[in-house]
Order: structure tokens, then C-alpha cells, then sequence
């Protein structure tokens, strides 16, 4: 914006101070073109973060490359917010899946199992794993795997809550926590997820086959003296169980 001081019926300074205060307009740069006996008025739209000022003879290419000035900073600040915007996607995401990460599950998993003790709410953990994947990939396949992949996380965004935290732990295995969740609710959701996996097949190599995936899933309810590695290691040993039992099934820890 090039707001004048000189405006007959109109206070520029008033009009810069509304610019600075509003969320939307906030990061606009704006130039100031004041009177040489402005001086008092030209320190209150600096205090104000008023970005630049000229004073009157205005010279034509002097305005123009303050301008520039202006537009070049702001593009570059909205450039560096973006980077880090992105940076911290990145460092808490999978980037196949779009899931959180295991580094991010297991800081956030710690709070969550505190947060679950201390309010004596119930906590439920997942542990999910697709069956015979290797046989996948060697038979169709690296990219092949990795659709189905992706296919596989839409397809667990879409039967969990809001409050779930759902993440891809490593290659080809998932971590679900299910916060104020008993073992039964969390079964049933579990068993609804096998069933959205197993009774749809999972298209690959842009449409043109379709696959039959099934998944094993391990449940453990947190107890009264679980830590976040102990509720975890009794999901993975149901897993180990569904896997042992048969595969695509859904086996709850006992405990
Ligand atoms: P099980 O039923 O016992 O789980 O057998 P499985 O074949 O699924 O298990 P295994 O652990 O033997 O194989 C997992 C495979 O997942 C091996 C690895 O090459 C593959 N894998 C891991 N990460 C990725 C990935 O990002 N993309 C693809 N396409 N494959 C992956
Ligand atoms: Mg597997
Ligand atoms: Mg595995």
C-alpha cells in the first residue's frame, strides 16, 4: 500500500494504524508519502510499522524501487513461513502415507497414556500389520506395494475418530491409539477395519488389477501399571498371535 499524509479529508496515519491492527492485512507493506514538514506525523507511522517513507518531490524510479524493496521482502518472508510450515509437517509425518510418524507416535504416545492414568480414563492400542506384504512386492512389485500402501491408510483415516492417532510405525505395520476407548469398542472398530480392508480389493497399477490384501491386528486395553512400552508390547504380542492363529483376524491381549 502507498497511503499520502496529505490526504484532504482523510487521517493516512488512521487508515496505516487499522492496516497494522487487522489479522487479514496485518503483513501488508505499506509506504508512506509525506510532506517535508511532516517530520512529527512520519515518526508516528514508523512507531506505528509503517515499512518505508518518501518525501515529497517524489522521484518516479526512487518510488518504484522502494516498492520493489517492499514486494521482494514480503515475498520472501511468506516463502520462509511456508518452508517451515512444511519442515514441520515433514518431521512428524510419513510422507507415502500422510499418517504420523513413529518418532511422533511414540513422544505423543507417553502424554497420551499419562493423560489416560491420571484421569483414569480407559486407552485402547492397535497394532496393526498387513499379511504376506513381501509376497506383494515380489510379485507386482515395489510401486505396486506402495499403492497399496496409501490405499490402506485411506482406508484406516476413514474408520477412526478425530481424537485416534493413527501412524505408520515402520514398513508395513500401523500403530492406532484410541484415547477414552475400552478392549470393546476397540474391537469392534478393529474388526471393522479388517473387514474394510479384506472385503474390498485394492486396485494397483492405475486400475488395472485388483488385489485381495488382508491384515492381522493386535489389541491391548491399558492397565493400571502399563507404560506407554509395556501396553505396546502386549498389542504386538496379540498381533503375533493373529499372525500364528491364521492371519486376517483381530486377537485382543488377555491381560
Ligand atoms: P506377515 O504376514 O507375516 O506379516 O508377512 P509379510 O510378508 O507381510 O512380512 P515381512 O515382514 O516378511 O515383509 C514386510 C515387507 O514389507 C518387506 C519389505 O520389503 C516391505 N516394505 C517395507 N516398507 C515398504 C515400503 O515403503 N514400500 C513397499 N512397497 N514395501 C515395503
Ligand atoms: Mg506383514
Ligand atoms: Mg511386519
Amino acid at each position: 500500500m502507498i497511503v499520502s499524509l496529505g490526504l484532504e479529508n482523510f487521517d493516512g496515519l488512521r487508515l496505516c494504524s487499522q492496516v497494522r491492527s487487522l489479522d487479514r492485512t496485518r503483513g501488508v507493506p505499506i509506504l508512506m508519502i509525506a510532506e517535508a514538514e511532516d517530520n512529527a506525523r512520519l515518526l508516528r507511522g514508523l512507531e506505528i510499522g509503517v515499512n518505508d517513507y518518501l518525501v515529497r518531490p517524489v522521484d518516479k524510479n526512487e518510488l518504484l524501487a522502494r516498492v520493489r524493496t517492499q514486494i521482494r521482502k514480503k515475498r520472501y518472508t511468506a516463502r520462509l513461513r511456508d518452508n517451515v510450515q512444511q519442515s514441520m509437517e515433514m518431521a512428524i509425518t510419513d510422507g507415502l502415507t500422510g499418517l504420523y510418524n513413529r518418532r511422533y507416535m511414540e513422544s505423543h504416545l507417553a502424554t497420551l497414556v499419562e493423560q489416560a492414568a491420571g484421569r483414569g480414563k480407559p486407552l485402547t492400542l492397535l497394532v496393526l500389520d498387513i499379511d504376506y506384504f513381501k509376497a506383494i512386492n515380489d510379485t507386482h512389485g515395489h510401486d505396486a506395494g506402495d499403492d497399496v500402501l496409501r490405499e490402506f491408510a485411506t482406508r484406516i483415516k476413514k474408520s477412526i475418530r478425530g481424537i485416534d492417532l493413527a501412524c505408520r510405525y515402520g514398513g508395513e505395520e500401523f500403530v492406532i491409539v484410541m484415547p477414552e476407548t475400552d478392549m470393546a469398542v476397540a474391537a469392534l472398530v478393529a474388526e471393522r477395519i479388517r473387514r474394510r480392508i479384506a472385503g474390498e480389493p485394492f486396485t494397483i497399477e492405475q486400475g488395472a488389477k485388483a488385489l485381495d490384501v488382508t491384515l492381522s491386528i493386535g489389541l491391548a486395553a491399558l492397565g493400571g501399571n502399563d507404560t506407554a512400552a509395556t501396553v505396546l508390547k502386549r498389542a504386538d504380542q496379540a498381533l503375533y498371535r493373529a499372525k500364528r492363529d491364521g492371519r486376517n483376524r483381530v486377537v485382543a491381549d488377555a491381560a
